[in-house]
């Protein structure tokens, strides 16, 4: 569902009246869905100033109030309880005037709210809000904000270019982008930097695009040397996410060089934990097959009573993102109980390095020069000039 603000009474029948004509009415790329709560039993819901509670079935208002004083709301086999109120519907919109900020978990967001009870009772919470807000909350969690401007310009208009061909590939979803790790990192408006915003400002709807079509602006912290090419993520064979960019320019990075302990131990239990189950006393891990850029393609882990092969991908999801940073590493026995991993940078490689951006910046490099860089055969658009519109209907959310 995607529901444009509602400010005032007035407008707030104009919404009720004017349902069906905005059912049928595509909506812009001007608003994005994001996914901040996807399956939590409860969560904490305040409003710091007037709003409104709509029922997204009936699309009636069902609560007015002038604040929100902290209010847990659950799933329930009726509908939905907003602290000691049940309320008989699945599905609710809270709707703040303009100057107030919905807090989530502790979390200040600008925009709407839509609280979703799924059929296991858990909640799918979603903001709704305009592109250029989400990512001055996005900014400000994938960038420092001490990092020179043009760095911070560079990695906003991959990151609008990033999260726009999200909601254009997403559109049978209930949202857009989920609010961590796995789309963009997303703080809310508690998150925002004056210099992460000002960034985003500075480079207002402006995108990348590759001969005038939109594709999926990858980025990652530190390449560690030479940037990946996007097979690794996909089937994305276009010469802006080819890879085999060398780059010096992250080795300041504090993670342009990492080593990891691992025990045959730590390896075992990882595997008995996921999916893949244990396969005995670990006898080796091999590295099958590296990319052109040098990074892992294949690693095989020899146990005593199989043998499996993986992805770089799928071994780094095993044991943690954060403990295995990049494909990019070799591996050396560590005595008999482990083995040392030594690894370059981090993230998967493809697209714009970060610490990189950041250091070409610092000597002098404008954003559109770093994004050429980077994205080698890009150009920068106004997403407006596209001429894309995504069309979506309202009662869309699962
Ligand atoms: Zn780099």
């Amino acid at each position: 569902m995607r529901h444009k603000p509602i400010y005032g009474i007035f407008l707030l029948v104009a919404a009720v009246f004017c349902k069906s004509l905005w059912a049928a009415a595509p909506v812009s790329l001007d608003l994005i869905r994001v996914a901040v709560i996807r399956n939590d039993p409860e969560v904490q819901l305040q409003v710091f100033g007037r709003f409104t509670v709509i029922a997204t079935q009936t699309g009636k208002a069902i609560h007015q109030g002038r604040r929100m004083a902290p209010t847990a709301v659950r799933g329930v086999r009726q509908g939905l309880v907003l602290g000691e109120r049940v309320v008989p519907f699945n599905q609710i919109r809270v709707e703040p005037a303009s100057d107030a900020a919905i807090s989530v978990n502790g979390k200040r967001l600008r925009g709407t709210l839509e609280i979703v009870r799924q059929q296991d009772l858990t909640l799918l919470v979603i903001n709704h809000l305009p592109l250029e807000d989400y990512l001055r909350g996005v900014l400000s969690k994938e960038a420092p904000d001490y990092w020179p401007e043009e760095a911070l310009k560079a990695i906003a208009i991959a990151a609008r270019t990033y999260a726009v061909y999200q909601m254009l590939s997403k559109l049978d979803a209930g949202f857009d982008v989920t609010g961590d790790v796995l789309s963009q990192d997303y703080g809310g408006k508690s998150g925002e930097k004056h210099p992460t915003t000002r960034a985003v400002k500075a480079t207002r709807g402006l995108v990348l695009t590759y001969k005038g079509e939109l594709f999926p602006a990858f980025y990652h912290s530190t390449c560690g040397g030479m940037t990946e090419h996007s097979r690794v993520m996909g089937s994305f064979d276009i010469p802006p996410l080819s890879g085999g960019t060398f780059c010096q320019f992250c080795a300041g990075s504090p993670f342009y060089s990492w080593s990891r302990r691992l025990t045959k131990e730590d390896l075992n239990w990882a595997l008995y934990k996921s999916p893949y189950g244990t396969i005995g006393t670990i006898r080796a891990l091999r590295i099958n097959k590296r990319t052109p850029s040098g990074r892992i393609e294949t690693i095989t882990i020899v146990g005593e009573r199989r043998t499996l092969t993986m992805t770089a991908y799928e071994f780094r999801a095993l044991l943690g993102f954060d403990r295995i940073r990049s494909p990019l590493f070799y591996i050396e026995p560590d005595g008999e109980k482990a083995f040392l991993l030594h690894g370059h940078g981090w993230g998967h490689g493809v697209g714009l390095c970060q610490w990189g951006s950041s250091e070409l910046a610092r000597r002098g490099v404008l954003a559109n020069e770093i994004l050429a860089f980077y994205y080698p055969q890009s150009n920068i658009q106004y997403l407006r000039e596209l001429g894309i519109q995504r069309s979506i209907t309202k009662g869309d959310v699962p």
